[in-house]
């Protein structure tokens, strides 16, 4: 971190603030300009507030030389992180691809298409559980139940689950679920994210609705520095001007994250585009950019679906994506 004074900041001042500085466990090299004296601040600035830091009298400005992620920081790993999940792998060349409707709704409907996405080569199966709805009158999940329902579509398939908490108090509730997602809305619940630091469960946190990338990977360090080093991210589009999408996908996310983070990132072209015609472009243009994995919607009647039928692929559509999604990845190998 540089710290610049002003030209008329007095020798006192600057020996105060060093002293200061030093005593929040931080070495402080002082280099003396003709006009202005510059602070290079060494050493885990973690606990300096910035913003505290430039309203000092004497402060011009202050600059940060170093990300505030450390663990998920790809400085300081530089290896891909390659997570694995049951049989499925993520990450590091492995892709994944998560499948399954936005919703459980009933045992048949979710083995169903349990079974279809696995036989199209899905890895992992998707469901929610506890849906995170804009309104308190449309269908909340099936909750626990819907969880249990997912336990018997994995016995039929053996698929690995994923599913969405929404409160850490339903953690007991999510043994069986092997992926546990952090939904957008929830990127930023500091609470739900410490508990599932402590887990050592596999944690897919997808990007909020207005998060820069650092702030997602500021979310995955709170779950890193709990001790849980197993983090998939999901890019799943962002609030823009634009309404003719349900979001707008962030493609460039892939390679902005891969630069800044060692973990795998996966995309949603189903949130992220509201539109089954435009899941399979983006899932392609996804595979394409390098992306880790993808997590498609699949209902096997989406014209009833009681969440997101709009943009759920039909199993037969989710076979010609994957289809298409392995000629896109064997052109790139
Ligand atoms: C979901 O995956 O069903 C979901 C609610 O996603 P998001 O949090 O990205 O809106
Ligand atoms: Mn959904």
């Amino acid at each position: 971190m540089i710290t610049v004074l002003k030209p008329q900041a007095t020798d006192e001042q600057r020996k105060q603030l060093v002293s200061w500085l030093e005593s929040q466990g931080v070495t402080v090299h002082v280099s003396k300009g003709a006009y202005q004296t510059v602070l290079g601040l060494v050493g885990d600035v973690s606990a300096i507030d910035m913003d505290l830091l430039k309203l000092l009298d004497i402060v011009e400005d202050v600059k940060r030389v170093t990300e505030p992620y450390k663990e998920a920081n790809r400085k300081f790993h530089p290896e891909d992180t390659v997570i694995k999940v049951a049989d499925a792998s993520v990450g590091g060349g492995h892709f994944a691809v998560i499948a399954g409707p936005c919703s459980v709704e009933s045992e048949e409907q979710i083995v169903e298409v349990a079974r279809r996405v696995k036989a199209a080569g899905a890895t992992m199966l998707r469901g929610g559980a506890f849906k995170p709805r804009t309104s308190p009158y449309a269908f909340q999940g099936m909750r626990a139940e819907g969880l249990e329902l997912l336990s018997i579509a994995k016995k039929e398939t053996g698929l690995p689950l994923v599913s969405e908490i929404m409160n850490e108090n339903h953690l007991d509730l999510f043994e069986d679920v092997d992926v546990i997602q952090v939904g957008a809305r929830n990127m930023q619940n500091f609470e739900l994210l410490k508990a599932l630091g402590h887990t050592r469960k596999t944690i897919l946190l997808k990007r909020g609705l207005a998060n820069t990338l650092e702030e997602l990977l500021m979310s995955a360090e709170y779950i890193m520095a709990g001790g849980n080093e197993n983090v998939i991210l999901c890019e799943r589009g962002i609030r823009t001007f634009e309404h003719y999408t349900r979001n707008t996908l962030d493609i460039s996310a892939v390679p902005a994250l891969h630069e800044m983070t060692h973990l795998p990132v996966i995309i949603d072209p189903s949130h992220s585009t509201g539109r089954a015609s435009f899941v399979e472009p983006m899932a392609l243009a996804a595979a394409a950019c390098g992306a880790d994995g993808l997590m498609i919607e699949v209902h096997n009647d989406p014209q009833h679906a009681l969440c997101d039928g709009a943009q759920s692929l039909t199993p037969d559509q989710f076979d010609r994506v994957m289809e298409k999604v392995r000629r896109v990845r064997e052109v790139l190998v």
